[in-house]
């Protein structure tokens, strides 16, 4: 059994587990689409039945779960390696700096974690068919959870995405309709799409799981690190979904007394796509128009989290920063050359905002980068910038 009731993240209604299944129904009633997401719900736990049921010798996390783990696909999402890195750690003036590398995840990145928990609930709920829209990893973990547990995954991505994505999504068996569009307008159609056709719309923070499902990352940094937490964690923000996820997993932890303070958060956005980063500075929302980065998974016009990133930003006294494409393109190098890390550019995000808030980040002791991509996902984005060698002749030595 899970205990756990769904609360609204604006005005704090509650509801049943089954009384709800998307927005809040009050707040979501000023919701159109097409703007950031109004009424998102978050899973709120009876967290002293957590405090008494948990244990450090023999920690049980399915406990902050929000799906019994008997409805879990078999698919094995999560478990990423955190891994140490002095190189890095040099460059940055830092005593530790630590790296989650969830482009490992089985379809490359940490999306699978939203996923696969969408994926369960379908299973409890005994719906068959799941519909979403990404712009290219949410869909493929989607794809791939889904062939996995016998599912029909209906995918909308704009057909700019990276070939990688796309081949993924129609290996792995889903239905794909490429929109000729944006993001921001795939995220519209798949959503009338559910409202006339049915399906469960697994749309990013539109499904309060999907949250939960990326929360997952916090409570394995946690275990991964002696029951301890760091004291910073630097995360690309596209929708605001992951950050989101992120801070509700420290947030569970803080509830049931295992960790005393969160880490801090820090926001890092492309600059031609950073209406997150810009509404948390101003305090004043307005669209991106026209994102345009070579990050395509941070690439959004309308944020659908947008309200929940931005308090989990000032929750934590975290930060913002904005990084240019050369940036992250330049953090991509460095990352792979010196860790073997190969991260997509919306992944390698996190340390081109590392490296620019060096300065800010010197008075910390453990810093977490946070990896959400694999980098084989869109290799033509580095090959922009890189020379193939031309061919020697075979009597060349
Ligand atoms: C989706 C994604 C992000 C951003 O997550 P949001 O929830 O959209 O903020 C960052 N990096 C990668 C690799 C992603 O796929
Ligand atoms: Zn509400």
């Amino acid at each position: 059994m899970c205990y756990f009731v769904y609360k609204c993240s604006i005005c704090k209604r509650e509801y049943r587990r089954d009384e709800v299944r998307y927005l809040c129904p009050v707040c979501s009633i000023e919701y159109k689409i097409g703007m950031p997401l109004k009424g998102v719900l978050t899973v709120e736990f009876d967290y002293n039945h957590i405090k008494r049921r948990f244990s450090k010798k023999n920690p049980d996390f399915s406990l902050f779960s929000a799906v019994e783990k008997r409805y879990f696909p078999n698919f094995p999402v999560g478990n990423t390696p955190l891994i140490k890195s002095s190189y890095i750690s040099r460059l940055l003036g830092v005593e530790n700096i630590l790296i989650k590398y969830d482009g490992l995840n089985p379809t490359g990145s940490l999306k699978d974690r939203a996923s696969f928990l969408v994926v369960a609930e379908a299973n409890r709920i005994k719906e068959e068919k799941i519909v979403c829209a990404s712009t290219g990893n949410a869909a493929s973990a989607l794809a791939g959870v889904c062939a996995s547990a016998k599912k029909k995954a209906i995918i909308f991505v704009p057909k700019t995405a990276p070939k990688a994505k796309l081949v993924q999504i129609i290996l792995y068996g889903a239905e794909i309709i490429l929109v000729d569009g944006t993001y921001d307008d795939a995220f519209a159609m798949s959503l009338r799409f559910t409202e006339r056709r049915g399906g469960l719309n697994r749309n990013t923070a539109y499904h309060p799981l999907t949250i939960e499902g990326k929360k997952t990352v916090s409570l394995e940094i946690f275990n991964q690190m002696n029951f301890s937490v760091p004291d910073v964690v630097i995360v690309p923000v596209g929708d605001g979904v992951i950050i989101s996820g992120v801070y509700k997993g420290f947030y569970d932890l803080k509830r049931a007394g295992l960790i005393k303070k969160m880490p801090i958060l820090i926001s890092v956005q492309a600059k031609t796509s950073n209406a997150i980063n810009r509404f948390i500075r101003s305090n004043t929302y307005s669209d991106y128009k026209n994102p345009k980065t070579i990050a395509d998974s941070i690439s959004v016009s309308i944020p659908s989290n947008a309200y929940m990133a931005k308090m989990a930003v000032e929750n934590t006294e975290g930060l913002t920063v904005d990084v240019s494409d050369n940036e992250i393109l330049k953090a991509q190098k460095i990352l792979a050359s010196t860790t073997g890390i190969f991260a997509e550019p919306a992944a390698s995000a996190s340390l081109a905002g590392a490296i620019k808030l060096k300065n800010e980040l010197k008075k910390y002791k453990k810093i977490l980068l946070l990896i959400t991509g694999n980098g084989l996902k869109d290799i033509d984005a580095p090959l922009k910038n890189i020379k193939l060698p031309l061919p020697v002749a075979k009597d060349w030595i």
